[in-house]
């Protein structure tokens, strides 16, 4: 027997295309137009999208909610939440094609939805920004040693920087994710609900329903200096797109270059800033190429215990043994975060990865300068991904090693 309370209620029934659901006319310059995304469960009348808010956070809300440490009917109140600085409106987010993974308005829901908000629709904000300090030894050490300065402002007078971040949920708008893919809308939609086990049945059964707040992790951007300067084509622009790793961003792992070259980026953006540009650092949560970090401790075991040992020649391979593929992180939706920030000119991109560079300028974006990281600053276990990294067409000014050479670059056995 079903009782009252545990009855669910599918949206994916016909009878629940509800004449209250407001339409989404994804890249309408107008926001009026363009309509509010609502995919809160407090009225599920007003839904016009598919999952609900805050990513993978979304399952912890649930689980708050079942604990019964929170309402369902909780609604948040966004006194004071504002942005600390307006982003946009920029003509990328008048272009359907130029944003698909995240909302535009997502920042400003409280003005510019207003009037649905006070009709009682409950739009979320998908979009955060703040301000903050950051302390970080790297920088510290850049100042002790003169790379870098005390201005006051952007580096203040105890060694922290002074950082505008914003907070980007995704929002996907599902037939721009299929044309960036060139994938036919109707098969993305039952391969996303197949493979995430059924979670979202409206994949299938609601096509009128074009977004999908999926349930993944956010993206951060670090700015530097005058947000305004972003924007700005006559500006000076540094920015790196970093993909999370945990390991060795927090933990200092030495077996990769990411906390190194994350330094280095920042490095580099503080003093585009400092001379009147900006800087930008685009930190993605995709962790282990968005394979996870369970597959990546198991490829790092695979890697040190093939027979001759971890070597560049065979770095690429193991993932694919271990994932079935090199890498998940599909770049194609990478460059939306810098089309939110209106950016059409990168002047320096402290970045190697060919894949990010072809995607940044496949989508519109003028790079002017590649910026490897300083060798001096690669940890030696790191030097079996980085020359893998230059033989798989990674950015380099240095001599690409062939298969030879690079049987010869080898890391640390387990037991090392
Ligand atoms: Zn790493």
């Amino acid at each position: 027997m079903t009782t009252a309370s545990s009855h669910v209620g599918l949206t994916s029934h016909p009878g629940s295309i509800f004449k209250e659901a407001l339409p989404i006319r994804w890249g309408a310059a107008d926001p009026a137009l363009r309509g509010p995304v609502v995919a809160t469960m407090t009225n599920r009348s007003h839904r016009n999208a598919i999952g609900t808010h805050s990513g993978s956070y979304s399952v912890y809300r649930a689980l708050a909610t079942a604990a019964g440490d929170l309402t369902p009917e909780h609604r948040p109140d966004l006194t004071n939440t504002n942005p600390v600085v307006d982003i946009g409106p920029f003509d990328s987010w008048k272009d359907p094609s130029k944003m698909v993974s995240i909302d535009p308005w997502g920042a400003s829901v409280a003005t510019v939805f207003r009037d649905h908000l006070e009709g009682g629709y409950d739009i979320r904000p998908t979009i955060a920004v703040t301000k903050a300090h950051m302390l970080m030894p790297e920088i510290t050490e850049a100042i002790a040693k003169g790379r870098l300065h005390i201005d006051g402002k952007i580096i203040r007078p105890q060694g922290d920087i002074a950082v505008t971040k914003a907070a980007l949920d995704p929002v996907w708008y599902l037939p721009g994710i299929a044309a960036r893919f060139g994938v036919d809308e109707g098969d993305l939609r039952r391969v996303l609900f197949e493979e995430t086990g059924g979670m979202f049945p409206e994949l299938i059964t609601r096509p009128d329903l074009k977004v999908l707040l999926p349930p993944i992790g956010s993206t951060t951007v670090y700015m530097f200096g005058d947000p305004r300067a972003i924007s700005d084509p006559s500006k000076k622009l540094t920015l790196r797109v970093h993909d999370e790793c945990n390991g060795s961003d927090v933990f200092g792992s030495d077996i990769c270059t990411c906390r190194p070259y994350l330094c280095h980026g920042i490095e580099e953006a503080v003093r585009s800033a400092q001379e009147g540009g900006a800087g930008c650092i685009v930190y993605y949560r995709k962790e282990g190429r968005a394979l996870g970090e369970v597959t990546k401790f198991l490829v790092y075991n695979a890697r040190k215990r093939q027979a001759g040992g971890d070597s560049a020649a065979t770095y690429f391979h193991r993932t694919e043994c271990v994932a079935g593929v090199q890498d998940m992180r599909f770049q194609e939706l990478m460059p939306d975060a810098l089309h939110w920030l209106g950016i059409t000119k990168i002047d320096r991109l402290i970045s190697m990865s060919d894949m990010k560079h072809d995607a940044i300028v496949g989508s519109g974006i003028r790079v002017l300068e590649r910026v490897p990281i300083p060798d001096g600053l690669i940890p030696k276990d790191a030097q079996v991904e980085m020359e893998a990294k230059k033989a798989a067409g990674y950015f380099t000014t240095d001599e690409v090693k062939g298969n030879d050479a690079l049987q010869q670059v080898k890391g640390r056995g387990l037991d090392e």
